[in-house]
Parts: C-alpha cells; structure tokens; sequence
C-alpha cells in the first residue's frame, strides 16, 4: 500500500466518522428538543390544572360562604340583641376576610400559570373613582382619618382598560394605607400626562402612618410576605395584596414605587398607561354617582310590589338567601332549582328580571339563557337575565355579557349589591324609591378637595444654592435651608438668619460660627412634604467633596424614597444653582428623570465657579484654612481666588495690591476661561458689598461681554461665613 492510499483510507474513515458523531449529534439534539417540547407542555398542562383546580375551588368555597354571609346579613337585620349583633357581625367580618383570601389566591394563580389575562373594556374615569371612594371612606371615617380625593380636571374622560383591575389596584393600596395608619390623613392625588392618544394615569396615595422600614421595602411586593411582623401582628393581612398589585401594574405596562420614612408615612405611586377613549376632560368630578356607601343598619332602597323576579340556582341554600336578602322589596318572586324548570316558568310568565345561576347540573345557566331567548311562545324572552355566580374575575364580567347577560353578581352576594342590580334593571314606573342614600353620598363627596396640580418632577435644592428668589419661584423649586450655628443658637440659613446680621456678629465678636448641612431625617421630612407636590423630585446638591456637605445626608434620606434622585453637582454656591436651574428648566420642558440627570452630568463639567475673596481670616476661622496662610496673605495685600477644582474649593489664583486692581484683573481672567461662554445667565454672587462697588463690578464685566441676564444674588449666610465681606464670585455656564 502506497503511502498516498493509506492517506485516502484514512481520510475517507475520518469523514465516516465525522458523518456519523454529526447524525448521532443531531439525533441527540433532535430528542432533547423533543425531550424539552414535552416538558414544557408538560409545565402547561400542570399549570392549567393547577390553575382550574384553584378555580374550582374557588367556586366552590364561594358558594357555602354566600350562605353564611346571605343568612347572616338576615341576623344583622334582624335587630336582634347586642351581643347577637355583635357576634353576627365577627362573622361577617371574618367571612368577608376568608374570601377576600380566595379571590387573592385565585389571582395568584392564575399569575403563576400564566393565565392572568386583562379584559379592557372602556370606561368612565369618574364613575370609576367614585367606586373606589365609596367603597373606603367610610374605613377611613371610622379610624377618624381626613381622607381626601384630588382629582385633576383634566383626566380624560373615558379611557380603555381593565376597570375591575383598577380598582382592586387602587383599593388594595388605599386599604393599606387607611390599616396602617392611626392618625392623620389619606389622600389620593389622580394626574395624568398625554402622550398622542394615551394617557399615563398617576395615582399618588400618600398616609401619615406607620412607614416602612428602609431594609423592607425590596420585600414589600414579595407574595405572603409581610415586613415588620412584630409591629403588624395584630393588623389582619396575608401578604399577598402587594403582590397581586405588582403583578397587576406590571401587566398594565405600569409602574409602582414607594417612597417611606419609617413613623412617619408612606407614599405609593402607581402609573398606568390607558388608551384615551374620549379626551373630553373630566372636570370637577361628581361623586354622587358612587354606589351607596355603608349603612350602619339595613334599609331598604326600594319596594317593587308589581315586580316579577325568578331566581334559578340549583342549590337550595342559594335561594333561600336571594329570598329573604329581597323580602323586604316586596316583589314577587319565583324561585326553581334548574334550567328545565326555569323554562317551563319562562314559557307563560312574563318576568321583569331573572337571576340565573351558572353552574347547574344538565342545564347550566347559559344555555338556559339562551333557550329563553329563543322560547318559542315564551313570554320572557325579553327579560333582563343577571348572571347569579361563583365565578370570580374581571375577565367573567365580559364573558357573561358576551354570552348575552345583562348584569353580573358575584356570590356571595350583599343585598345591597342584589338591590341595586335590580333597580338598575327593573322598569321605573313600578319602582318606589323608600330609602335613601344621598345624605352619605352628600358626605362622601367632602372627601373631594379641590384639584392641586402636582408636577411629575421638582427640583430641589439647598439653601447654599444661592438662587435669587424669582428663579426659585419661576421655576417651582423648593430650597432646603443649612444650619448657622453660632453661640447664641443654630439658626436655619436665610430664614432665621440672616446675613448681614451674622456678619456684624463675626466682626464684633470674634465668635464662632459654623455652618452644617440638615440631617438625614431633616432631609426626609423635606423630601416627603414636596413629594405632596411633585411625582419625582431631582434634588440639586452640594459639592460632596466640600466639608460638612449636605450631598451624602440627602443620599441618605434618598434612599428611603424610590422617586428621589440626588444629584451631585461637584459645586457651591451658584455653581450649584445654576445646575439646579437647567435642571428645572429641563423638567418644565418635559424631559424624563434619567434623561435630565445624563444631561446634568455632562453640563457640571461646563459651570464656571470662582470668588475672589478680600481675606482668608474667615477660611481660618471655620478651619478651612491654616492660620498663618490667612495672617500671612492679609500681610502681603493679597487677594486670593478660590475656584472649584474637581469638586473642592481650592485657592486658583493671586492677585496683589489694592482691592479694586484686584477685582478688575479677576473679572478680565475669568472671562478668558476656556470654551465658549454662555451668554444666558451670569451670577455675581456676593458678601458683604455696598451698592456702589456692586456697580463697579457690574460695568467691568459689562466692558468685556454682555449677558442676557446678570443676577446680583447675596450669598446665604452659610456661603457668608467661610468667605467674609467684600467677596463675589463669578458663576456661569460654558457651551456643553
Ligand atoms: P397585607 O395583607 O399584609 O397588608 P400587603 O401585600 O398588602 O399585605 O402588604 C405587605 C406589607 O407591606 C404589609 O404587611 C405591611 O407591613 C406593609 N405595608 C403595605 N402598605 C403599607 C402602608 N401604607 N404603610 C405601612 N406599611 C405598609
């Protein structure tokens, strides 16, 4: 054998053996994807059965619980003794609770499957609202908390969405902060933003109560979890409420965060994004429409002697609990155990309203309904037909209106909600209106406060920040004032103390004065009375670099709040300011929080910041400075400049001889700073000058470059004293 066809054995057993590792790969490949098909549909199938199961279940514990709550609601009725009422009303209460449990499971579920589905409906904003209000004012009453509803006008009318999801949303947040808070106020504040034809609702819901500790807020969405158990022992809940909202929002395309300082209170923001349907503005919103809110003991809303009702539910119990919860109606009512016999009553009476069970053994509820639409001869083939049922869930209401319904109850069922279905149904002329609930429902709209616009984002800023007034008001910001400290007390800067004053205290008395920024809960407090006013808040700070600063404190506090933003500006003083402005100006034009912030990172590199000070004597003083540096410059006639170098006020320049000289040869220098000026605002920031060498200044600088606005600001009196009299600083923006 020659070498070449040893070679060509070689190669072709070499080729043999690729071909067959590549058919064995594939064929490997082939089964785990078919290994991992049938996983997969193995999961679903798993999930869809585990998914019916809590159905069924759910269906199942509803209906004994109907009974309970039906019969009971008759012992409440029945003014029976105290201690009667009272134990029918534990009852309640815990029956009310077990099933909230169910449909909360049912919920969890269904998101654990999969198979949580949103039913968008349109939708009456209004009506909405109203709902919610009614269902939890009164809770908030009997805690004797000022619960107070704000609602921007111009909410659009009617939006696209799942309505029933909404509420279960705002309720469940709301709930929360009506049981965990003991005193104080609840307040929801609804805004929206447009944005071609969708609107982001804002639903801000703010309490004065117990908070939430800082390391609990990452669980606080987590299922069954519930955070400071030792606390909220004795406040019912599972735990699952959050979830449920989380997951809710999430599906909405939306977004929740929290904002808390614990004992103090906490605030939950909720965006939903929701088609407009109608952009006709809201308005003042009219409350009155809500269902009647609680009564304290039952009263009938109407008597309907003339009304003919049939009841079909193939469970006994049932029936007896829709009889007795409408006896005192008065209608007359006819009551079956199946579809069959439902049709054999259809086919000669002629029924106002029926109220159809769904699951029914042979005949379930549809198909009756159906048949008695189609009855040929029937005489109630026109009749309104409620579906009676223990099938609960947003997407159920569509689909018994799909199926031809004309009203939904779930079981169990209140006989308040049972009487106002069939109001809502029965022909008005054989209706006598007998209670009424416009006196509560007068109530429930002082609840109602008149609209404040609330802004999606403030900036905030400290009082070192050295803004003239008419741009902090301009722009809507909110100044958090630095502590003087001086022997006679701490002073809160520029509202209490004031600079002039202060710098008469330095030069007569040799005191010590020192300047700190405010503590975290300072800060906190700030932080959650301008979120009453702002969705965001981007707060503006001080150099963290410089001493005693107020950047890491605000980091601090920020945490606590998931819609606080800090911002380290690397300055002081008007440097600091001027960030504040364009991020205020970039807020009012609409900008997001993230795009604002990566604006303002690259504009700090690109704000001039420099004074130029008549003495060193007060850096000494607050230790800024060692002692023989200020004697030794005061000695030489020398005027420093101190300018921020990355973040630190350093001494940047020297200039010699008389004050004047000094200032002009610093004006004509820092106009020579590299990049092009921006020539929209020039701060000349102050301390201690009188009004003709202010004036000086002014026509230096005008000689060399003409602002559009040049604002003489005074320094705050925490600027004042590491600077001492007769300093200014020159502070503006390069082109970034
Ligand atoms: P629960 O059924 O326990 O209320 P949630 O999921 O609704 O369950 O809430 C989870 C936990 O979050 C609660 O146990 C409570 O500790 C805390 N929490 C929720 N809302 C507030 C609030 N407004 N104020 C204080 N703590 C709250």
């Amino acid at each position: 054998m020659t070498a070449r066809t040893i070679l060509e054995i070689a190669g072709v057993v070499l080729i043999l053996i690729l071909t067959s590792m590549i058919i064995y790969l594939q064929k490997k490949f082939k089964r785990e994807i078919a290994r991992s098909r049938a996983q997969a549909k193995e999961i679903e199938e798993l999930n869809i059965s585990q998914n019916r199961f809590f159905s069924s279940m759910s269906h199942e514990i509803r209906t004994p619980i109907n009974t309970i709550i039906g019969m009971n609601e008759m012992i409440l009725r029945e003014n029976a003794s105290d201690e009667i009422n009272e134990n029918a009303a534990n009852i309640q209460a815990a029956s009310k609770m077990l099933l909230h449990l169910i449909n909360d499971i049912l919920d969890m579920s269904k998101f654990e499957s999969g198979q949580m589905e949103l039913s968008p409906v349109a939708y009456h904003t209004g009506d909405m609202l109203s709902d919610v209000v009614s269902m939890l004012w009164i809770k908030a009453k009997e805690k004797n908390l000022d619960f107070t509803i704000d609602v921007s006008p111009d909410l659009p009318e009617s939006l696209m969405g799942d309505e029933v999801r909404i509420k279960q949303i705002l309720i469940n947040v709301l709930n929360n902060a009506i049981k965990y808070t003991r005193e104080g106020s609840v307040r929801m504040q609804i805004q929206c933003e447009r944005k071609d034809d969708v609107a982001n609702v804002i639903y801000t819901i703010s309490d004065t109560g117990i908070g939430i500790k800082k390391e609990s807020i990452p669980y606080l969405f987590t299922a069954f979890k519930r955070v400071d158990e030792d606390r909220n022992r004795y406040i019912e809940g599972t735990g699952l409420g959050l979830s449920i909202v989380k997951q809710f929002v999430d599906l909405m395309g939306g977004k929740i965060t929290v904002n808390s300082v614990y004992t103090k209170g906490s605030t939950f923001i909720i965006e939903i994004p929701q088609k407009i349907v109608s952009d006709k503005h809201l308005g003042e919103i009219d409350i009155k429409k809500g269902h009647g809110p609680h009564k304290e003991r039952y009263v009938k809303s109407f008597e309907a002697p003339k009304a003919r009702v049939l009841v079909v539910d193939d469970t006994m119990a049932n029936l007896l609990v829709v009889q007795k919860l409408l006896r005192e109606t008065r209608m007359q009512l006819d009551i079956v155990t199946s579809g069959k016999e439902a049709l054999q009553m259809t086919f000669d009476t002629d029924y106002h309203v029926i109220l159809m069970d769904h699951m029914m053994p042979e005949m379930n509820g549809i198909e009756c309904l159906h048949k008695i639409r189609n009855q040929n001869g029937g005489l109630s083939r026109e009749a309104k037909v409620v579906a009676l049922t223990a099938n609960a869930g947003s997407d159920m209401e569509a689909f018994y209106a799909g199926e031809g319904f004309d009203g939904y109850l779930v079981k169990p069922i209140s006989g308040e909600a049972l009487e106002a279905e069939l109001y809502r149904l029965l022909p008005k002329d054989i209706v006598v209106v007998t209670g009424t609930n416009e006196m509560l429902a007068e109530e429930s709209t002082a609840w109602i406060r008149s609209h404040r616009k609330k802004a999606a984002i403030m900036v905030t800023t400290e009082s070192v920040a050295d803004i003239p007034s008419v741009l902090v008001e301009k722009y809507n910001m909110a100044v958090i004032p630095h502590m003087v400290r001086t022997s006679k007390g701490t002073f809160s800067d520029g509202l209490e103390i004031e600079t002039r004053g202060l710098l008469a205290y330095m030069e007569s008395m040799s005191g010590e004065v020192h300047t700190r920024a405010p503590g975290v809960a300072e800060h906190e407090a700030f932080f959650a009375d301008q979120l009453q006013h702002a969705t965001n808040i981007i707060h503006i700070s001080i150099s963290s670099k410089v001493e005693n600063s107020g950047c890491l404190v605000a980091k601090e506090a920020a945490a606590n709040f998931d819609n606080v933003f800090v911002f380290d500006t690397g300055h002081l003083s008007s440097g600091q300011g001027l960030i504040a402005i364009e991020a205020a100006r970039l807020a009012a034009a609409g900008m997001s929080v993230p795009d604002i912030l990566a604006n303002l990172e690259k504009m700090k590199n690109h704000v001039y910041t420099s004074f130029i000070v008549d003495t060193l004597d007060y850096l000494a003083r607050g230790r800024q400075i060692g002692d023989k540096v200020a004697r030794l410059s005061k000695a030489l006639m020398i005027h420093p400049v101190l300018a921020l170098i990355k973040g630190r006020m350093i001494v940047s320049m020297v200039f010699f001889g008389s004050r004047e000289r000094s200032w002009e040869q610093y004006v004509r220098k820092v106009f020579r700073v590299s990049g092009k000026i921006d020539k929209r605002m020039l701060f000349v920031t102050y301390v201690g000058m009188t009004q003709k060498e202010l004036e000086s200044v002014e026509k230096m600088i005008r000689a060399r470059i003409e602002f559009d606005h040049i604002y003489f600001q005074k320094a705050s009196p925490a600027i004042a004293v590491n600077c001492g009299p007769g300093t200014f600083g020159l502070l503006f923006y390069t082109e970034y």
